[in-house]
């Protein structure tokens, strides 16, 4: 065992963390659907897509209402605004809400409203960041870093169980290697490494991996096959006009026909 890491490892907690949201059981038997748009854009956007999540088997919505973008020239998200519509979509169609905090002077508000705190890979290592969500006892979903090893990832997961909240989810989302087909390389070798080395809930996010559409279907079946407690897809009523992401946004009928090939997925390779 690393001695990075204790709290995380499967040696001094053998049995599977269970992360209990509203209605939603993650880290169990049946595999979790996280979807929603890359960012709230509008009240009509994120209720339509709330809606088409809970219709197809969803089972928590995402959207980004502070974005930590490349350059700073493009949509930064609607920050509070965008939280307050995402909570009510929420509500509305019954799905808890995960979206991303970029600063720990924003975790306390942030928390009380969302129900899973998301950190982004560019934020792995924001040690600030991650004390602060370890002081809430709201989950929190830990993106890798996208230049990021998995025993630095689990150390990274450490600092928030350190802080007293054990409920951390584990999201891989790709990594940078020497490829450029696609956006990062999604590193599913780490699925069996973590269940082997953590007892925590572990998510795949095919999307920001590959950054193509048509490859986030495979790679979402593929995730659940070797073992991952669910996955999370960014979809869009129209993702040719999407303000971020778009290219990586699966369409309405994209996604209903995801959603209903997975569940059959992971019946058939469990
Ligand atoms: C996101 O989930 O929209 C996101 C920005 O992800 P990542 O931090 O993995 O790039
Ligand atoms: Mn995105």
């Amino acid at each position: 065992m690393s001695s990075s890491y204790k709290l995380a490892s499967r040696t001094n907690h053998p049995r599977n963390t269970l992360i209990h949201v509203g209605p939603v059981t993650i880290g169990g038997e049946e595999p979790v659907l996280i979807a929603g748009p890359c960012s709230v854009e509008s009240r009509d956007q994120i209720m339509h897509s709330a809606r088409v999540v809970a219709e197809n088997g969803g089972n928590v919505l995402r959207g980004g209402c502070f974005k930590p973008r490349t350059s700073p020239y493009s949509f930064q998200g609607l920050g509070y605004e965008g939280l307050d519509l995402l909570v009510e979509a929420g509500r509305t169609y019954g799905l808890p809400v995960i979206t991303e905090v970029m600063d720990s002077e924003d975790v306390g508000r942030i928390a009380e409203k969302a129900d899973i705190l998301q950190i982004g890979s560019r934020n792995m290592q924001n040690f600030t960041l991650l004390k602060a969500v370890g002081r809430t006892h709201t989950p929190v979903m830990l993106k890798r870093g996208m230049m990021s090893s998995i025993d630095e990832w689990l150390a990274a997961a450490e600092y928030i169980l350190a802080e007293g909240n054990t409920n951390v989810i584990l999201c891989e989302r790709g990594i940078r290697t020497f490829e450029t087909a696609t956006r990062n390389t999604l590193d599913l070798g780490a699925v069996p490494v973590l269940l082997e080395r953590t007892h925590l809930p572990v998510i795949v996010d095919p999307a920001h991996a590959c950054g193509v559409r048509r490859w986030v279907a495979p790679l979402a079946k593929a995730s659940l096959a070797v073992g991952a407690h669910g996955v999370m897809v960014e979809m869009h009523p129209n993702p040719a006009e999407a303000l971020s992401d778009g290219e990586q946004s699966l369409t309405f009928d994209e996604f209903a026909s995801l959603a209903a090939t997975l569940v059959p997925a992971w019946a058939a390779v469990c």
